[in-house]
């Protein structure tokens, strides 16, 4: 009967119509009532698996790296650590109620839209290489004079900077005093300590030693020191302290349970 039914769409549906009804068809077998996504309110059975597979993310158990269930919206494609910054940003931040000017790094797509669409945002978007941002921005060198943003979100970025150090500095010093941003780092909290070798420069040696062609290092939980070296005072969020904001026991918005948000003021 199935076959039937295929045959029958393949024969009296044109082909571009049929990729819409696999579409809706794919749609329709994730709805349900156990996730749902905060940038596009579906309701659906679960998320989608997503990831890098090597071995060393899963060997030193990196958090927000490697493969794991439960993580793209089948209809908007956000990933779940895009939904715990939205909803950190929402619920424990000012950003959407107080006029903010605002530097977004490697900005994340799905917050894009969102973030530029806010009156009370002056808002730029920034990245070494992408073409689709306000400006091209090396962190290790701002073109931004001391003290100009009062916030800065910038997520797995540090990971691909050789001299963190430097881009630590960097966005302390455009940051304003009492300035506040949100650094997240894949990190893996099995390792003593960061690793990092400045002799690993294939791209096929980086995916063996730091799970990803263009990372340069794994960070380990001496991360916060190095934040607090150039001066940031930090906060560490562990969401499943709050599950009334954040999606209940059940993981509504499914989000990633070892994932905590590294907030940062000046
Ligand atoms: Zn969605």
């Amino acid at each position: 009967m199935k076959n039937v039914i295929k045959d029958l769409i393949k024969t009296t549906i044109p082909n571009q119509f049929r990729t819409k009804l696999r579409q809706h068809y794919s749609l329709y077998s994730f709805f349900g009532f156990k996730h749902k996504c905060p940038f596009c309110n579906s309701n659906l059975k679960s998320f989608l698996p997503h990831g890098l597979n090597f071995p060393v993310l899963k060997k030193k158990e990196v958090v927000a790296a490697g493969f794991r269930e439960n993580v793209l919206c089948p209809k908007c494609g956000s990933y779940d650590r895009e939904r715990l910054l939205y909803l950190f940003l929402i619920k424990k931040t000012k950003l959407l109620r107080q006029q903010t000017k605002l530097l977004h790094v490697a900005p994340e797509d799905k917050l894009v839209g969102l973030l530029n669409n806010q009156n009370n945002i002056d808002y730029l978007t920034a990245d070494l290489l992408r073409k689709n941002v306000m400006v091209n921005m090396d962190i290790t060198d701002i073109q931004y004079p001391d003290n100009s943003f009062d916030a800065i979100i910038c997520n797995h970025v540090l990971e691909h900077v050789p001299d963190d150090q430097k881009a630590m500095t960097e966005l302390f010093r455009v940051l304003k005093p009492n300035g506040w941003a949100v650094l997240q780092v894949p990190i893996s909290y099995k390792l003593d300590e960061t690793f990092e070798d400045e002799s690993i420069v294939k791209e096929s040696d980086k995916e063996i030693f730091f799970g990803q062609e263009d990372h340069v290092r794994i960070y380990a939980a001496d991360y916060f020191e190095r934040l607090q070296s150039v001066g940031f005072k930090l906060e560490i969020f562990d969401w499943r302290t709050d599950l009334k904001d954040f999606g209940g026991e059940k993981n509504l918005f499914g989000l990633n349970k070892n994932e905590k948000i590294f907030f940062v003021t000046k």
